[in-house]
């Protein structure tokens, strides 16, 4: 084949872990990371991700423009500016039965400004990656209980899927697969009584449990709960996680809980913990808003220097869903009830639907059975 100019470089720096979710499909997630290796505005008309050579999804431009994410921008565009890099956040997923392609590629369209009058119109193909079939590791849930929310889960919420950071010379997603855990209150509101007061909180005080047989890899301690309701400032990024606890699930595994409350995580670095055990109680200390347990999966003990790994647990209820058609209405409600306290609005799921061997997506309210 003729060699041709490719105005963009393509990169998938962590091969997708294909993982089942709670909508009954297998997802793979991962970012196509993109340099603009010329002096104009390049502008992406389409992305076609290919599976075994074959289409298996297709953004337009607009696809393009709610996912693609100039290096250390939360913002997104269609359009990256000359000599820039960026991070084309994606969500495939595939019925339950399709057969998982063993190579993803990519073609893409785009409008390079820098190139010559007549071929500033071009098609490009790259990153070709091997989709990485790892084991996704079971687990037990990390709380006991009814009505819990999770929040910013996977995959097209962007609090965590997208919190890429630079660290140690590499961009780093631990967060890609993270749940904040709440809990809505018995009249279906995130909060009731006083919005500051942490007791106000359904989740407040309730055990955060080990949801595997681990060794406990680190915990930290000693940080002072916030007030619910106000953004804490002057949080460095090491003390984001307030007091939180890793375990070491084995082969390369680890669980992070944060934003447990103070003097209440009851093991130790180097503890073997039982699956269920009591770890330390859910608090609001740390990088937190109101109380929640963030909990992840990632491949190294480190909250933020890792890479996000799915997760599948092994049984849970789905009562419900956040109302709203889109994901960003879900969202703009989840955050009103979240600031003012009203009820959130939930289309109910009679009766419950049970789910086994699944990452539980974004905005659904779950039970975890309490035997
Ligand atoms: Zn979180």
């Amino acid at each position: 084949m003729a060699e041709q100019m490719t105005p963009l470089l393509l990169t998938v720096n962590d091969a997708p872990v294909p993982f089942h979710a709670s909508d009954g499909r297998t997802h793979l997630v991962y970012e196509l990371a993109m340099t603009n290796f010329s002096s104009g505005d390049v502008v992406i008309r389409k992305l076609e991700i290919l599976g075994n050579g074959a289409v298996l999804q297709t953004l337009d431009a607009a696809a393009v423009a709610q996912r693609l994410q100039p290096a250390g921008l939360r913002e997104s565009t269609a359009t990256l500016p000359k000599s820039t890099h960026a991070l084309l956040f994606l969500n495939v997923s595939l019925a339950e039965g399709a057969q998982i392609p063993h190579e993803l590629s990519h073609r893409i369209d785009i409008q390079a400004s820098a190139a010559p009058p007549g071929h500033q119109n071009i098609s490009e193909s790259g990153a070709t990656v091997t989709v990485d079939r790892q084991p996704v590791v079971e687990i037990a849930p990390p709380l006991r209980g009814e009505r819990y929310i999770s929040a910013d889960s996977c995959c097209d919420a962007v609090r965590h899927t997208r919190a890429a950071m630079p660290i140690d010379g590499r961009a780093w997603i631990s967060q890609r697969y993270a749940v904040d855990w709440e809990q809505l209150t018995a009249n279906g509101a995130i909060y009731s009584g006083p919005r500051e007061k942490l007791e106000s909180y359904a989740i407040f005080g309730q055990p955060a449990l080990a949801v595997a047989d681990a060794v406990v890899a680190s915990i930290t301690d000693g940080a002072p709960e916030q007030t619910p309701g106000q953004y804490p400032t002057n949080i460095s990024p090491a003390a984001a996680d307030g007091n939180s606890v890793i375990l070491d699930l084995g082969q390369h595994r680890y669980a992070l809980y944060a934003h447990l409350q103070p003097g209440s995580i009851k093991v130790r670095p180097g503890d073997h913990v039982k699956l269920g055990q009591v770890l330390g109680l859910v608090g609001d200390s740390g990088n937190s808003v109101v109380p929640h347990l963030h909990f992840q999966v990632s491949n190294r003990p480190s909250s933020m220097a890792s890479n996000g790994l799915p997760y599948e647990i092994r049984e849970f209820q789905i009562t419900g869903h956040v109302a709203g058609t889109e994901a960003s209405d879900k969202t703009a409600a989840f955050d009103k009830s979240e600031s003012d306290g009203t009820p959130l609005l939930v289309s109910p799921i009679t009766p419950p639907e049970t789910v086994k061997g699944a990452l539980p997506l974004d905005q659904s309210i779950i039970s975890f059975k309490t035997d």
